[in-house]
């Protein structure tokens, strides 16, 4: 019997004792393929010697150091880095321990920053439908996943939800990109219209979306519209990359492919790879300046942030990255994992979409590919593929659809950017074998 309180009350779990590469292996010797990287953290595989080796030498050093009395070279060094590494603007780093922590922080740093320039006024946080930004209470609040947030709605903060940019779901038949981005940005300029520009805080968005959508990436020139218009109304961009970022999509930043500058950008998973808990918030120079030249503190805190530990897990997984230039790995295997769920779900039946970049992608399964009409959620055919895909060895992240059809039962792919393109073939060799084994189930 088990004292640990699981997601599900109900489940058995495999026990995990080892990880090699990208594989995972449980306590009956079965190897797993991480073709999700767990929730797209494990960016580097499993049991990297370089990192286990960093991690003994700051253990071997100093394990913790409350920041209210030190700093360490492990946070110091980090911050370096990814601010050497950031979108220009970005001047500071703030160190907690996951992608919620960030998120709460990110949105926190936006209100201070006003209250610090005498604008007190502003309290709103725009976000957009279909959209995940962690679970803690402002993180869910400022998230549009009517799932997760309908049992907590009368604990949550106000927040505003405009439309995603999602364009196999919501792009009209004859409506070119250019038309949709506006027409998607415009739903934001009417929230901000309604609102007064002057009392808005931020608009927070995933640059690819993630878990709630499946690898969403957004139409050309959309982002550069939505920076226009937080410019001309004086709104903070938050860019919440704790599942996009930190290389997953083929650049460092997701980001950079959308020629644009955040004021804020929250980083996470990818950062340290799964091997210590670590996010980040990276802040603009005016952010910090604001604070520097005002109170003179952000006034915010987590008993862990900057811990040594953590940092010196990501500063290995980020050198590593860059020492062994995976970068081009995942916009190379990227490429062969689209090219091979092309040729082996394009005619399917039930694939309305496949889509994402690097070595981000997804499936969206549909009951009808010229409708588009979803599977009935309650047949839950995502958690079936997901329990097929373990029977064959296979890790894959899928999520269910929504009754409302605003989009399909999908499975989210991340691998390590260590894959191979022998590998690519394997994992989707397996997801349609899984796929299939999940369809016969709700046949
Ligand atoms: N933001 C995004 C975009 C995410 O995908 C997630 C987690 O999936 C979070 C925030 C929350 O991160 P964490 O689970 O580390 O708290």
């Amino acid at each position: 019997m088990t004292r640990l309180l699981h997601r599900q009350t109900a489940s058995a779990l495999p026990v995990a004792v080892g990880g090699e590469g990208i594989e995972l292996i449980d306590k009956t010797g079965k190897r797993y393929i991480d073709a999700s990287g767990g929730a797209a953290v494990s960016c580097l595989g499993h049991g990297h010697p370089d990192v286990r080796a960093a991690l003994h030498r700051q253990l071997d050093q100093i394990a913790y150091a409350h920041t209210g009395f030190f700093t360490t070279d492990a946070a110091e060094a980090l911050a370096e880095r990814l601010i050497n590494d950031a979108p220009e603007g970005l001047s500071h780093v703030y160190l907690v321990s996951g992608g919620s922590e960030a998120v709460e922080a990110a949105l926190k740093m936006a209100r201070q920053y006003f209250v610090e320039k005498g604008e007190p006024q502003r309290r709103h946080i725009i976000a957009r439908r279909q959209s995940y930004h962690g679970n803690t209470l402002g993180a869910l609040a400022a998230g549009g996943n009517e799932w997760r947030r309908r049992q907590f709605q009368p604990l949550l903060i106000e927040t505003h939800h405009v439309d995603p940019c999602f364009a196999y779901r919501h792009q009209g038949p004859t409506e070119s990109d250019a038309d949709y981005a506006a027409r998607a940005a415009r739903s934001l300029e009417d929230k901000v219209a309604e609102l007064g520009g002057e009392n808005v805080i931020a608009f927070v968005a995933e640059t690819v979306v993630g878990a709630t959508a499946g690898a969403v990436p957004p139409v050309a020139d959309y982002f550069k519209r939505i920076r226009e218009i937080c410019d001309r109304h004086g709104i903070l961009l938050i860019l919440d990359e704790v599942m996009c970022g930190m290389g997953r999509t083929g650049t460092l930043h997701a980001v950079e492919q959308e020629g644009i500058r955040p004021d804020l950008m929250t980083v996470a998973k990818g950062l340290g790879g799964g091997y210590q808990p670590i996010g980040a918030v990276l802040l603009g120079g005016h952010i910090h300046d604001a604070f520097a030249q005002g109170s003179g503190f952000f006034q915010h805190g987590h008993t862990y942030m900057g811990h040594p530990m953590a940092a010196a897990a990501a500063l290995a997984v980020q050198q590593v990255i860059a020492r062994d230039n995976l970068l081009a790995n995942v916009r190379a295997m990227g490429t062969v994992l689209h090219d091979r769920l092309t040729a082996q779900f394009g005619n399917h039946p039930n694939v309305g979409d496949i889509r994402g970049r690097g070595l981000f992608r997804a499936i969206e399964l549909v009951a009808d590919r010229g409708t588009k009409a979803p599977f009935d959620p309650t047949l839950k055919l995502n958690a079936r593929i997901k329990k097929a895909a373990m029977a064959e060895g296979l890790m894959v992240y899928p999520m269910g659809g929504t009754i409302d059809g605003a989009r399909g039962d999908h499975v989210l792919l991340a691998p390590p950017f260590i894959v191979t393109e022998d590998q690519v073939g394997t994992i989707v060799d397996r997801l349609a074998r899984a796929v299939e084994a999940g369809l016969q189930e709700i046949a």
